[in-house]
């Protein structure tokens, strides 16, 4: 991946009444420490961009960089939270509480927020369909202990605190207005703001500078006909933000960049290339998405088995958008091609 050609620097922000607060993240996968933008409002209190986590050493960075830059966060009009990730998300309950402040959100990941969406109760729920990606047994039975272990850190944000967020939506701001877009992938409920006239676009987790936005296999939104498919949503979006005209993009981890065009062809040839490498694993014979990992990932990591299968089954369901790749259900028996797999058979994939 091409890294981004300058940083812009927060100067330039603070002129338009933004102010960034760096919150550190304790996960390696989120790409370094979690934006906050404190966006000042025409009368004189403030909008935040995204909130944080909420461990201690998060709410200590956040109340300590907004005291050193005197924002009040007393003074907040609106939280809009990017998407339902607790860097994102975490600290919304706190700060509605403390400010009375609503928090606002994309429809689509309301549950995140709430807690209505928990992995290791998804995972729970969904046990048949890990079991038809060819996942054994055992090993599932290790990857919900692990989920069920997760340590708590998330307040969850009660729903009576909720605000809608919608695409098309205009946000106002005391030096310029944004447009909000919904641009599923990431999560099936990101939103990213663009600042037309100022041709700056607030990415949140949609295109980061130094990690790929990890395409999360999701089934908060059901299986079959109705799963997500993160990586063919995430492409869709990021061939529409390719072509924009922007200065700047501020992105959810990291300073501000330029050169979002160059970033995002380097990431389009990256999935490419792994789209290319399980063609031709597959080639050479069908296999499930358990069966595929190998060949994206040579050493299998137990702790990080979750963020492996979901880039090898987003990259697979591309290829099968894209009618390079079809589903077959094994073991072999006369079904129609849009019958679901029964429970206890694995789907593996071949070239079409
Ligand atoms: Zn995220
Ligand atoms: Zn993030």
């Amino acid at each position: 991946m091409h890294g981004p050609t300058q940083d812009i620097n927060d100067a330039a922000l603070t002129a338009l009444g933004i102010h960034r607060l760096e919150i550190p993240v304790p996960f390696i996968e989120a790409g370094g420490p979690a934006n906050v933008y404190v966006i000042e409002d025409a009368d004189g209190r403030y909008s935040l961009f995204d909130t944080g986590i909420g461990t201690p050493d998060g709410i200590a960075a956040l109340r300590g960089q907004a005291a050193e830059k005197q924002l009040d966060l007393k003074k907040l009009s609106r939280i809009v939270v990017s998407h339902g990730h607790l860097d994102h998300f975490g600290n919304a309950q706190m700060l509605s509480e403390e400010s009375g402040a609503r928090v606002f959100i994309h429809d689509a990941d309301v549950e995140k927020v709430t807690g209505d969406a928990r992995f290791a109760a998804l995972l729970r729920r969904h046990r048949a369909y890990f079991l038809r990606l060819g996942v054994p047994v055992e090993t599932l039975d290790q990857m919900q202990e692990g989920a069920d272990r997760q340590p708590n850190l998330i307040r969850h944000v009660e729903r009576s605190r909720l605000g809608p967020l919608h695409d098309g939506d205009v946000l106002q701001f005391k030096h310029f207005e944004v447009v909000v877009k919904h641009l599923p992938g990431h999560t099936p409920g990101l939103v990213c703001l663009h600042a037309q006239r100022q041709r700056f676009f607030f990415a949140d987790d949609h295109v980061l500078a130094r990690v790929s936005p990890n395409p999360l296999l999701d089934l908060s939104q059901g299986e079959g006909t109705t799963k997500f498919r993160a990586l063919s949503r995430y492409l869709e979006g990021a061939k529409w933000v390719r072509d924009l005209d922007l200065d700047a993009v501020l992105p959810g981890h990291g300073p501000a960049f330029r050169g979002h065009r160059e970033l995002l062809d380097g990431l389009f040839a990256f999935y490419e290339q792994r789209q290319d490498k399980l063609l031709a694993r597959l080639q050479q014979g069908p296999a499930s998405i358990f069966e595929l990992l190998p060949t994206l990932f040579p050493r299998r990591d137990a702790g990080r088995l979750v963020l492996m299968l979901s880039e090898v089954l987003a990259n697979v369901e591309v290829m099968e958008d894209q009618g390079r790749v079809t589903a077959t259900v094994h073991p072999e028996r006369s079904r129609g091609a849009n019958d679901p797999p029964l429970d206890g058979e694995i789907v593996r994939y071949a070239p079409s």
